[in-house]
């Protein structure tokens, strides 16, 4: 029988095969989808995508318990094994946790922190930061950096996301180390402005511009990265995947292809929208919304513009994808799993002790 390409990639590099079967072993029968469990939120983030536009905040949030017990089973009968809870703040809401609980062993929870959550649910936290200690809480009106590190800084299913804007680039390494010092994991995110980003909320409806009073990014205070700070973060995190190995959960591959100055995804002219995303493509992907009900146009980073989409949830998906593209070369596949398996060290709890 003729061997493919990457069979002889494996066959050919022992450590190389065990990384790949252990990511078969694990991934293999993942189905993700997500869902927002509820619109309130206890902080006021400048660029906050959940609260700047229609797409996500602007749903009832008044399903009763018995409701989302009914609909959590209906999911895993569905074939959901990894649900992702954001919202506006998931920790609002600990009895929907707790529920959620009863169903899956395995998920992600995108949090601000600053709340506590029940230290016997299952999913991994997606911590949400905005910079040091200043810049964090001049952006969020509160000092959510210093609160979540007192809350989760020894929890081990948190890593930290810095979501990287045009005003905490300087500080990426001071808040690594700060990480490292409190024995914590770090990623790294980069801000994706919202279609109505800089409008200050003034063309949307009410109940919108209400709901998002306080959050919007207005011209004089940018948050959105330019094609220059790309290449200033692109360093700063090679540098840093040299000096915080333990600390920082990227890859050196990631880092060259979210620091392009492309254009990372194909864009409908008619739409705006993407149409290689592989989050919005997923044939079990949805995106449920606080009513619970779901549409096929949303992804899991509502109101976002696809053409500066540099998100990570969607971006390593998409490289994730992109695993017959990586088959040219033993480099390029083993670029391709390093990717694979910064995603897994991210989203499944203790990964590098699994077998
Ligand atoms: S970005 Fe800030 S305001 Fe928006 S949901 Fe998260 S914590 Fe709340
Ligand atoms: S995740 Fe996909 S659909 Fe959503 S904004 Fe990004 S590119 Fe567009």
């Amino acid at each position: 029988m003729q061997r493919s390409r990457l069979d002889h990639y494996l066959l050919d590099n022992p450590s190389l095969q065990r990384r790949y079967k252990k990511i078969k072993k694990h991934v293999n029968r993942l189905i993700i989808s997500g869902y927002d469990i509820t619109n309130r939120c206890n902080l006021r983030c400048k660029g906050c995508y959940f609260f700047e536009g229609e797409r996500s905040s602007n749903f009832n949030d008044d399903r009763t318990l018995d409701e989302f017990d009914a609909f959590f089973a209906s999911e895993v009968k569905r074939g959901v094994t990894m649900p992702h809870f954001a919202g506006a703040e998931p920790a609002k809401v600990p009895e929907r946790l707790a529920l959620a609980a009863k169903y899956w062993n395995r998920g992600v929870i995108y949090t601000n922190g600053t709340l506590p959550i029940a230290p016997d649910l299952p999913f991994m936290l997606h911590i949400s930061l905005w910079g040091a200690e200043e810049t964090d809480a001049r952006l969020r009106g509160k000092h959510a950096f210093r609160s979540a590190l007192d809350n989760f800084s020894r929890d081990a299913r948190a890593v930290f996301i810095f979501t990287i804007n045009r005003q905490n680039i300087g500080e990426m390494a001071e808040v690594t180390d700060i990480c490292a010092q409190h024995g914590t994991k770090l990623s790294f995110n980069h801000y994706s402005p919202t279609r109505w980003y800089g409008s200050s909320g003034t063309e949307m409806p009410n109940e919108i511009r209400f709901r998002g009073k306080g959050r919007f990014s207005g011209p004089d205070d940018q948050l959105a990265l330019r094609l220059e700070d790309l290449n200033i973060i692109r360093g700063h995190i090679r540098e840093l995947l040299i000096r915080y190995p333990d600390t920082l959960i990227y890859s050196s591959y990631y880092n060259e292809r979210i620091n392009s100055p492309d254009v990372l995804f194909n864009i409908d002219s008619q739409t705006g929208v993407a149409t290689n995303c592989a989050i919005l493509n997923s044939a079990h992907h949805r995106e449920y919304r606080t009513d619970l009900t779901w549409d096929d146009a949303d992804c899991c980073i509502p109101n976002t513009d696809c053409a500066t989409c540099r998100h990570y949830v969607a971006n390593y998906s998409k490289i994730m994808g992109e695993f017959h593209n990586h088959l040219d070369s033993i480099d390029q596949f083993d670029r391709w799993l390093e990717v694979y398996e910064t995603w897994c060290k991210l989203n499944i709890r203790n990964w590098d002790t699994l077998d």
